[in-house]
């Protein structure tokens, strides 16, 4: 093991596969006692296999591990960097070792991610407050009847947008005697729908802006008084952000993409199981977060030109990476250009394209 630390001031610790202690293997992550602050209660390493990046749980620990054998490249160059103006003598420890991984092979060659950001400290506190307000945002969502009727005019049942830990945050919650320290953080985050996202580098939030929006007034209409200069903007994201999925452990082999957050919830709506879909919610570069399982991928984006130009982007990245694509883009017929609006105009009829492609990628 080895202490380095990145330009931005984070100490990473890069470690050796042989290292971890009891390493358990749970699908996409790894999870291992933590030999840093030398526990061996809890398994509270918890390591991403496709990106090498891990994180020990234990508050009082907290330490960011690099496997090296999960992302050469990557501790080649950190190491590199840190032994600058050193001899290269002090190197040759490291050398990742030959044997073969104890782990299945990844379903693709792990991508080279940067090191760590350090994210400003007022994106760190905003999303530590949002953290905490979690479960009153999903309570919020239940005894707000504004936000309720918007997500039943887009078609969404209340208990579907609470089954995947949606929220809404009332103005009135940041108003409270016990919230000044919360308030100026979470101003911009006041009456918008949050959506809990998850990434390799850990949770976030999406949060879509309900300003001046009324019962009975569509979605093209909101977005021209959103699209005013001086409006809120649409949509705002913590950092780090990721996508709006399930949990990723049991991702099956067969998955559905689609771009936006209401797009999943329409899915589901329409009986998809939570693990069947991911909304990319405007995150590119997915191949290195998908799961070693997937193996076929159907590409629901858009159907507007921006939808269509990165669902052929994408589609050549997930062949590149060996992953066999079904394209299932809504259809060219002025019935809307993404699965939400045409779920809203013509109902379970505007989602059986989605359901033949997948139970075909499913069965192939
Ligand atoms: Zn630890």
């Amino acid at each position: 093991m080895i202490t380095i630390t990145t330009r931005q001031g984070k100490d990473v610790e890069i470690v050796l596969e042989s290292e971890l202690c009891s390493p358990m293997d749970m699908g996409e992550r790894v999870r291992a006692y933590c030999h840093i602050h030398g526990s061996d209660h809890q398994r509270s390493l918890s390591i991403n296999k496709a990106t090498g990046w891990g994180h020990c749980f234990n508050a009082a620990c907290g330490a960011t591990v690099l496997v090296v054998e999960w992302n050469r490249a990557l501790a080649k160059r950190l190491l590199h960097s840190h032994y600058q103006g050193l001899t290269s003598a002090a190197l040759p420890g490291y050398a990742p070792p030959s044997q073969e991984s104890r782990y299945r092979q990844y379903a693709f060659q792990p991508m080279l991610l940067p090191p760590p950001r350090s994210i400003p400290q007022w994106q760190q506190d905003e999303l530590h407050a949002l953290c905490e307000l979690d479960g009153q945002m999903r309570c919020a969502l239940v005894y707000t009847r504004r936000a309720r009727m918007y997500l039943s005019e887009r078609g969404i049942p209340l208990k579907v947008a609470l089954a995947t830990g949606v929220g809404y945050l009332p103005s009135a919650l940041l108003n409270g005697p016990d919230m000044r320290k919360q308030r100026g953080l979470l101003r911009r985050w006041a009456d918008r729908i949050v959506f809990p996202l998850s990434s390799p580098e850990g949770r976030g939030y999406i949060g879509r802006s309900l300003w001046r929006w009324q019962p009975g007034m569509n979605e093209t209409t909101h977005k021209v008084l959103l699209e005013r200069s001086g409006s809120p903007r649409r949509w705002i994201k913590t950092c780090p952000a990721g996508w709006f999925s399930a949990a990723s452990e049991d991702v099956p082999r067969a998955i559905i993409l689609v771009e936006g957050a209401f797009d999943r919830l329409t899915l589901l709506a329409a009986g998809f199981q939570a693990n069947d879909i991911i909304a990319l919610v405007g995150t590119a570069a997915p191949v290195d977060w998908l799961p070693a399982q997937v193996k076929t991928i159907v590409l629901a984006l858009d159907g507007d030109e921006g939808g269509q130009e990165a669902s052929n982007r994408l589609a050549h990245q997930l062949v590149l990476a060996g992953l066999q694509v079904k394209l299932c883009p809504p259809g060219q017929d002025g019935c809307g250009k993404d699965w939400n609006e045409r779920w809203q105009r013509m109902g379970r009829k505007s989602i059986a394209s989605v359901f033949e492609t997948f139970y075909e990628a499913r069965s192939a």
